[in-house]
């Protein structure tokens, strides 16, 4: 059907359901105005105009009714909401908020937290009067529902409560910068629901609490507003791309939900919580034109209760019907989105006993009135697709408006009309949370008191009470069963039962210490305690082929400490405390001048380097003993620090230095508060983001910039001693570093703050074009920091740029086509614990691999380890004999060939006295580089997540030094910092930075 017939068609029916009367037979409230309020005809008028087609919106918000007293969005913009060139800062979108709460009972604004950069974010309530005045009242009802225990897990408790209590829908809007529609639709959504007297509206607004937080990711919609008004004013122009959103990081603030990291996380984790909400519902526009994607596709997380996967059928069905009675076209719940990942801020809800909800709309990345043209498979129709979006129209943040509140509004309705059987699945979900140590299990989580990185363990505690779990300690020593392993099945081979007969039994219990930590998963989080710290395994036969997002997350084996799965209920029944404060008391012990710090590869111990700047610090290199304690490798000696000092700080940090009677006769070396320069990109800001976030958690000081910057650095390395280079992310390839954005066309792209564009800059970097990129003189520059002794840190992208533009001599760097590792946890090993790199380090260690890089070493520069030509190792050529003897040559005396040297994968082979002759690029063994940590082989690599072709990484190095005239270039091929999840291996990086000018320390060379 031709476009214009069925815009005709659809108003016709439009028009039908205007007009129909309000009682309708199948029992169901009409969508709709009521006939006896007035409209605002100068508002509907205008929200028709910037309408482009009579389909793109609906019964319930082609008008808008009038109010004598509540301002319209219109009071502070200007305009309707949605309408071209119009987009409010937030501090428009909360003024609004605030005149509809003083203007009607019906509206109150809370204040939920501030952003990284100070700016404040609200959340707003929207009910009936009655309701509001009883929040608190209500608030403790549903706080019964959440968590059951307070009702004795009584049914019949619970539903006296489920028929009285007003539920809570929570919608949030704006996380992601550039999806810029959502706080006008929320403006207007809010004055909807506080004055619309239309049945459909009314029942809303009297049964439920809408709660309502416009802008999440404050910072970002200021910049976002910020070039859109660049935009408006250069019209012609090309304006900058959104290179920061948030402080730290861009589209990933929608990836923090695990490891709560950021505020907007928190603001928002605190209020879903605290207002026992049953809905968190995150609004997106990047799918034409209504994609509700709570459904989505496999494999759902494996850690929800099936009772909210109905939930989600149940209402993203029901969304997509009403919507398309409605007449609006490319409305469908079903797409290419696993539910895997509990990193989206949706997941909230999911994991805390609620419902995720998310809406893809169709946005313009502002609020200009478009041509929009989809891709084929946009437009497709599909089974779950049956009235898809259009090939090509005319697109207006008006139409998107008209979807987000639409969508919104079918919701709420829904919601409305199911809370009772929707509050009691709600307290289903917390009752069944507390069972789990009698259903699914496991019983508990241990965390044992005799960790050796006690601070990580800290850092994960307090992960877990972010999410708001319960932690216990216990008050004696305790042994639970150990779960059986399961007997295979006895073999077919004989050899594989003579193993079976010598292997040690396996232990059938464990002992935990006193002061152990206990998260009971009797408790009504249990569910997000559990998703976190339990393995995560991603068949490579999965039908889904393109996860979503990492696929591996377990935060016991990213911390680097130990968590025990305890099956036993035994656990439950033992004597414990309820701990509130997680603490590690730490402080000096002992008298004397000299003391000694354990290394175990805490990133505390940076903390303390760089907070006790002046005090005299060395790393050992060596095992010694003093006065019966035996210390490893890497132990901090610090001499002629003031005690008092040394204690406040260790206190602090909860690190334990030890008085030695006299310095131990072991070597070592001075360990660094070295000056960090963090290098970054005009191409993306956001992986490295994560780098920052770290590095100022950890107060370690550094300084910003970017390539641009750099290249016009006349000496880099008078200014610094080790630059970090984290990797790029999108776009991240060598030619892009180098060149940035073409800058042979177009204008510039300015990254500053002007009066035009107040807030862009913000406490990050500042340039007058985005466009020029590092530069073959940043190049140079860069390769005469490390000649002169600099340590320039590579890893994933910017460690292939390293070897690309030559900075690394016998390293060379691949992708595999056929190897999937997506965001995932994988084993590591250790080559060289006498590397600093690797201090406080033990034989395994696990980290996050988002798919390599595969490195591999040669020790001849300029050539590319390759395999060698000819049979495979341990097999013979045709000829004489049997598969295991010698051939012959017929006349003449057997010869033995001389052995054929034998390298593993991670090694720089050794070379061969033919590759040595008057071969000018065998490289010296001391200038070779030097395997910090390699990958395990493959049947080790999976951790938790998805290795699928893992062999074609296992056993290469996973970290590298790659020493480089008088400095080093050290390269990752995993990503050793990471969504504040992994700080297991933040050491590696931290390690690097304090030892910079000692990284040679005990390398030991080959002789060939
Ligand atoms: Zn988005």
């Amino acid at each position: 059907m031709n476009p214009r017939h069925v815009s005709k068609f659809v108003m016709a029916l439009v028009l039908c359901v205007f007009f129909a009367p309000r009682v309708r037979a199948d029992g169901e409230t009409a969508a709709g105005r009521d006939a006896k309020q007035p409209v605002d005809e100068a508002y509907t008028a205008k929200m028709k105009k910037y309408t482009t087609e009579p389909f793109f919106t609906s019964p319930l918000v082609n008008y808008l009714p009038a109010s004598k007293n509540v301002p319209t969005p219109e009071a502070v913009l200007g305009d309707v909401a949605g309408a071209p060139g119009i987009l409010p800062y937030a501090e428009d979108v909360y003024k609004y908020m605030r005149m509809l709460e003083k203007a009607s009972p019906r509206v109150k604004v809370f204040s939920i937290g501030t952003t990284e950069e100070g700016r404040e974010m609200i959340a707003v309530a929207v009910s009936s009067e009655e309701n509001l005045k009883r929040l608190e009242e209500n608030r403790a009802k549903l706080a019964k529902l959440a968590d059951p225990r307070t009702l004795q897990l009584s049914d019949a408790e619970a539903d006296k409560i489920v028929a009285q209590a007003v539920p809570v829908y929570y919608i949030t809007g704006t996380i992601h910068s550039p999806e810029t529609g959502a706080p006008t639709a929320l403006m207007e959504l809010a004055y909807r629901l506080a004055v619309d007297e239309s049945p459909y509206v009314k029942e809303i607004r009297d049964g439920i609490v809408t709660l309502i937080t416009p802008v999440v990711e404050v910072d970002g919609r200021d910049r976002m507003v910020d070039i859109y008004k660049w935009h408006l004013a250069h019209p012609k122009d090309f304006y900058p791309p959104l290179v920061y959103w948030g402080k730290y990081v861009a589209h990933d603030n929608n990836r923090d939900a695990m490891g709560v990291t950021l505020k907007l996380t928190e603001n928002v984790m605190n209020t879903y919580v605290q207002w026992n909400a049953q809905v968190l519902h995150d609004l997106h526009e990047s799918v034409p034109y209504l994609y509700d994607n709570t459904i989505g596709d496999g494999p759902y997380n494996a850690w929800i209760d099936p009772i909210l996967a109905d939930e989600w059928q149940m209402i993203g069905a029901r969304n997509v019907a009403d919507m398309t009675k409605f007449g609006m076209p490319g409305v469908f719940a079903h797409g290419n989105f696993d539910t895997w990942s509990p990193g989206y801020l949706m997941f909230i809800a999911a994991l805390h006993n609620g419902i995720s909800r998310l809406y893809e709309t169709f946005g313009n990345g502002g609020s200009d009135t478009l041509e929009r043209t989809l891709e084929p498979e946009e437009y497709a129709r599909t089974w779950y697709k049956q009235n898809p979006p259009l090939p090509k129209v005319m697109w207006s943040q008006r139409d998107n408006n008209n979807y987000e509140e639409t969508g919104l509004l079918v919701s709420l309705h829904y919601f409305n009309e199911n809370k009772r059987m929707l509050l009691k699945n709600f307290y289903a979900k917390a009752k069944r949370s507390i069972e789990k140590p009698k259903t699914e299990g496991p019983a508990a989580y241990v965390l044992p008191a005799d960790e050796t990185r006690p601070t990580l363990q800290l850092e994960l505690l307090r992960v877990l009470q972010k999410q708001h779990v319960e932690i216990s300690r216990l008050t004696s020593v305790v042994t639970v069963a150990l779960p059986l392993k399961k007997e295979k099945k006895p073999g077919k081979s004989d050899e594989k039962n003579e193993q079976k007969k010598d292997a040690k039994p396996e232990p059938t219990t464990k002992t935990f210490p006193a002061g152990s930590y206990v998260i009971r998963m009797d408790q009504p989080y249990s569910r997000v305690a559990d998703a976190l710290l339990d393995h995560q395994y991603w068949s490579p036969e999965d039908p889904q082929k393109t996860p979503y997002d990492d696929t591996g997350w377990t935060f016991g084996e990213l911390y680097g400490v130990q968590v025990a799965r305890v099956t036993d209920g035994k656990i439950l029944a033992v004597p414990m405390e309820r701990v509130t404060e997680v603490r590690v008391p730490g402080g000096v012990k002992g008298e004397g001048t000299i003391f000694a710090i354990e290394n175990h590869a805490e990133p505390a111990l940076a903390s303390l380097r760089y907070r006790l700047k002046d005090a005299d610090m060395q790393a050992v290199e060596d095992a010694f003993e003093s006065s019966g304690k035996k210390f490893s490798p890497g132990t901090i000696l610090v001499k002629g620090a003031d005690r008092a000092q040394l204690d406040a700080a260790t206190r602090e940090l909860g690190l334990h230095p030890v008085a030695l009677g006299s310095a131990p006769g072991a070597k070592s070396h001075p360990l660094r508060a070295a000056r960090i320069l963090l290098l970054h990109t005009w191409l993306s800001t956001q992986t490295e983001g994560w780098w920052r976030l770290a590095l100022d958690k950890l107060q370690i000081p550094y300084d910003y910039a970017s390539t641009q910057t750099i290249a016009k650095t006349p000496d880099l390395r008078e200014k610094y001693d080790v630059i970090l280079f984290p990797p790029v992310g999108w776009g991240g390839s060598l030619n892009n570093i180098v060149n940035g954005l073409p800058t042979r066309w177009g204008n510039p792209l300015p990254w500053q703050n002007t009066p035009e564009t107040p807030n862009l800059v913000g406490k990050n970097d500042a340039t007058d074009d985005v466009r020029p990129g590092l530069g073959w003189d940043g190049v140079a520059k860069l390769q005469k920091f490390v000649s002169d002794g600099g340590v320039l840190l590579t890893v994933m992208d910017t460690a292939q740029f390293a070897t690309g533009v030559g900075l690394t001599s016998g390293v060379s760097t691949s992708v595999s086509e056929k190897m999937k590792i997506v965001g995932s946890v994988v084993g590591t090993r250790l080559i060289d614990g006498a590397s600093p790199i690797a201090y406080g380090y033990g034989e395994k260690v696990a980290a996050y691999c988002d798919n390599g890089p595969i490195f591999s070493l040669n020790s001849i520069a300029g050539s590319r380890r390759r395999r060698r030509l000819g049979p495979e190792k341990g097999a013979r050529p045709t000829g004489r004999g049997t598969k295991d003897d010698p051939d012959f040559a017929v006349g003449r005396l057997g010869t033995e060939a001389p052995e054929e040297p034998e390298n593993e994968a991670w090694e720089s082979p050794a070379v061969t006295d033919e590759q040595r002759y008057n071969n000018p690029r065998v490289i010296p063994p001391a200038l070779r580089a030097r395997v910090v940590l390699r990958y395990a082989d493959a049947k080790d690599l999976l951790i938790s997540g998805l290795v699928e072709n893992g062999g074609d990484i296992a056993q290469h190095p996973a970290v590298v030094d790659a020493p480089f005239g008088k400095g080093h270039v050290v390269m990752f091929s995993i990503n050793p910092v990471w969504r504040g999840e992994t700080q297991g291996t933040y050491s590696l990086v931290l390690n690097t930075v304090m030892n910079y000018d000692s990284l040679n320390a005990g390398r030991k060379d080959d002789e060939k």
